[in-house]
């Protein structure tokens, strides 16, 4: 019989997305279906989600016991790839809103009020779905639901046998508290100390985590980097405690969207065997963003501009990086501090730096697809999903060695041939700009040059893999006998 597993989670594409949690999740679930497993996917109904012509109601309804009071949850229905299930619970005080968890730079102020009825949404509605054989949560905003599931499982008969996996995508975001939120979470107090209290505060993701039976993390060396103090975010000592269960699975990318030869918003499609339009791609790219039709290398970036992806060392390069024959094409949205000093260098470069301040899917692929470098200089990088991308479209990763980065970009060998892009060690703008420099320096040997963005495309870090994966740990948490 088919393994029956629920994956619930804050956000999926194409449905809802802030960044690589949700690719993650949504060719997750496409993929496991692809593999023979029946899959469910719960998620809010945001503002967006009830916009889209594919969601309809699924004609059914049910009180969920929320914050303050009973709360009626309508629920939704879409389908996604083939046949994996989607559904949005439905409340719209909470989710009919602009923003997935805030606006202009802020998060909701009842975002703990939010994530704790979707929990106990997404639970009342796999109960009357069920059985599962595995609910697989995503990060804070779905910690609670495993929670809830592991702490009240009288209240879930339906799921009494279902194992629990519990996925960080990103340790830095804890979903965090006011502990005076407790109380209202209606977990018992005996729980306090060893599921929730996160130096005074509460934290959704240490309900997760501590609470599932087995633990991800989204690259091999994130699982490492997590258990030690600098990356661990005050968290390290829970994974060390849970360093047996938890594994770390490289991400994949979903290649149906994201591939150069099928990418439907690129200027002209290309492969390793018909390299020719990725040139049409660079030129088109740059009329998008009104630079010059110049033949310089032009490097690309697509980001949430916040401090972990190493914003403050590339605004410390930009001088460095523009005196070089070079052109930036920066795309994100995020910290203001940061949008603002990116703005100010592409006004006094025009010729030479475009930016663009916002959410941009059809531009963020022809940025992947028009660029020749891309910049990836991240403080920490749980997976990343940027350069696997950029490997697929032939447009050569400069990264940070750290995290998903490290695991998925190989270093370019000029002696051996072998490699797909350029790393730096040190979390310093001297180092950004010296592996940029190494970059530019292949980017001038044709030959050198041809051979790296051949390695680059001949990688394959599918979804299928990392689903396949995914299977393998679902199978053994239903087979363990504990
Ligand atoms: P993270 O999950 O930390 O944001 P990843 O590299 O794993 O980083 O994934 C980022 C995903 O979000 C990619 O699909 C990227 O193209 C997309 N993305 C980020 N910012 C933007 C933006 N401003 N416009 C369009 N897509 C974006």
């Amino acid at each position: 019989m088919a393994l029956r597993v629920a994956l619930v989670a804050s956000e999926a594409a194409p449905f809802a997305k802030t960044g690589g949690l949700a690719d993650m999740v949504g060719s997750l679930a496409v993929a496991l279906a692809r593999q023979g497993l029946e899959v469910t996917l719960v998620l809010p109904a945001y503002a967006g989600v009830l916009r889209r012509a594919d969601v309809v109601g699924a004609g059914m309804g049910f009180n969920v016991p929320a914050i303050d009071g009973i709360e009626r949850t309508e629920v939704l229905e879409s389908v996604l790839g083939e046949d994996a299930r989607a559904y949005f619970v439905r409340t719209d005080r909470f989710f009919d809103r602009p923003g997935l968890y805030g606006q202009g730079g802020a998060d909701y102020q009842d975002n703990a009020d939010r994530f704790a009825y979707f929990a106990r949404a997404a639970l009342a509605l796999l109960a009357r779905l069920g059985p599962y054989d595995v609910l697989h949560g995503h990060d804070w905003q779905a910690g609670l639901a495993i929670a809830y599931l592991r702490l009240q499982p009288d209240r879930y008969p339906a799921l009494a046998s279902t194992r629990t996996l519990f996925t960080v995508h990103n340790v830095g975001y804890q979903g965090l508290f006011d502990a005076g939120v407790f109380p209202r979470l209606q977990v018992d107090d005996a729980h306090y100390w060893s599921n929730f209290e996160f130096y005074g505060n509460i934290s959704y993701l240490k309900a997760g985590l501590s609470l599932a039976e087995r633990l991800t993390t989204v690259s091999p060396s994130y699982a490492e980097e997590i258990m030690t103090p600098e990356q661990g975010f005050g968290l390290h000592g829970v994974f060390k405690e849970r360093a047996g269960d938890l594994v770390g699975i490289m991400n994949g990318a979903d290649y149906a969207v994201w591939d150069p030869s099928v990418d439907p918003f690129i200027a002209r499609q290309y492969s390793p065997v018909a390299p020719e339009g990725k040139r049409d791609c660079k030129r088109d790219l740059q009329r998008r963003l009104e630079l010059p039709p110049s033949d310089a290398p032009l490097a690309g970036m697509v980001a949430r501009l916040v401090d972990q992806k190493g914003l403050d060392i590339l605004v410390g390069a930009l001088d460095a990086l523009l005196s070089r024959d070079l052109q930036l094409a920066v795309l994100g949205t995020g910290n203001p501090y940061h949008e603002q000093a990116l703005r100010e260098c592409g006004q006094l470069h025009p010729d030479r730096m475009a930016v663009r301040i916002g959410f941009d899917e059809e531009l963020a692929h022809a940025i992947e697809a028009g660029s020749d470098l891309f910049l990836m200089p991240s403080r920490y990088e749980p997976s990343g999903l940027n350069q696997l991308y950029s490997l697929r479209y032939g447009t050569i990763p400069v990264v940070r060695a750290t995290g998903g980065l490290k695991d998925s970009v190989l270093p370019f060998d000029e002696a051996t041939g072998g490699g797909t892009g350029f790393l730096f060690e040190d979390y310093e703008s001297a180092a950004l700009v010296q592996a940029v420099d190494r970059a530019l320096d292949c980017h001038g040997r044709p030959a050198a040059w041809r051979r790296l963005v051949a390695n680059a495309m001949a990688q394959d870090f599918s979804m299928e893999r990392t689903a396949a994966e995914y299977a393998e740990l679902y199978a053994k948490l239903v087979d363990r006998d504990d």
